[in-house]
């Protein structure tokens, strides 16, 4: 793997560039061999986001780049299973979690905008505590890898393996996209990967715990179904 010192620096164009090839190389990659291009193309510039849904990410990664950072948005309105598997995936796995914070506490951002924002104007809500804490976080970062997969919902459906994040300037990668639920549970079946205790209590895609924002789903809904359920609203923002 190259050190960190053979890493070169890159510019924005130089790192879409890159991208745009990779995303032709890799498309029928495993995630294994995606993860190994990415620690050996960007060492140490490299982190993943984790949702802590499932560890599946973080441990790609950690076999990959042992030490990691897996980044973790605590907006303080996660579910205590979150916070949990957010817990032991920094103790099992050989990753260094990096927690980021919104820049208000939820107390403080009641006072300014009022209780429950998240009901009334969820866009702002996600903005404020999912957005910008991550638009801040991978400042010191030349690309960062999610779990996104093509399966979970039609908006995610051309979720590229290698592609460039224009806004950020950074290379974002999905090296599970191509996995279907199935690619998942075995993955999970065959490493004991760390799961969020809510997959068993009926959720499929967890994210903050208001009933307006994270909800079981029914029989036949796509994972994505119950998030912002009803609100029209079916990404947080990150991934747009
Ligand atoms: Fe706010 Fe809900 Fe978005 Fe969490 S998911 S940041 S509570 S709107």
């Amino acid at each position: 793997m190259a050190t960190e010192t053979d890493i070169p620096t890159r510019t924005p164009e130089q790192l879409q560039a890159l991208a745009e090839q990779a995303n032709q190389d890799l498309e029928n990659a495993s995630a294994q061999e995606i993860m190994r291009w990415a620690a050996e193309t960007f060492g140490r510039r490299f982190a993943v986001t984790s949702s802590m849904e499932d560890a599946v990410v973080a441990h790609l990664a950690s076999t990959a780049l042992p030490g990691v950072d897996v980044i973790f948005l605590d907006t303080g309105y996660h579910f205590p299973e979150t916070l949990g598997t957010r817990d032991a995936v920094a103790e099992v796995y050989p990753v260094n979690v990096i927690t980021l914070t919104p820049r208000q506490t939820v107390a403080e951002q009641d006072a300014e905008y009022g209780p429950r924002l998240h009901d009334r104007d969820p866009d702002l809500c996600c903005s404020l505590r999912k957005v910008e804490p991550l638009n801040r976080g991978l400042a010191g970062y030349d690309a960062w890898a999610t779990g996104l997969r093509r399966d979970e919902s039609p908006t995610r459906a051309n979720t590229p393996i290698v592609g460039y994040d224009a806004k950020r300037q950074k290379v974002k990668i999905a090296p599970i996209a191509r996995w279907t639920q199935d690619d998942v549970d075995a993955y999970v079946a065959e490493h004991g990967i760390l799961l969020n205790l809510l997959l068993s209590d009926g959720y499929a895609s967890i994210g903050c715990s208001p009933e307006s924002c994270t909800r079981r789903i029914l029989a036949g809904e796509d994972a994505r179904s119950g998030r912002w359920s009803g609100a029209g609203k079916t990404e947080c923002g990150i991934h747009l």
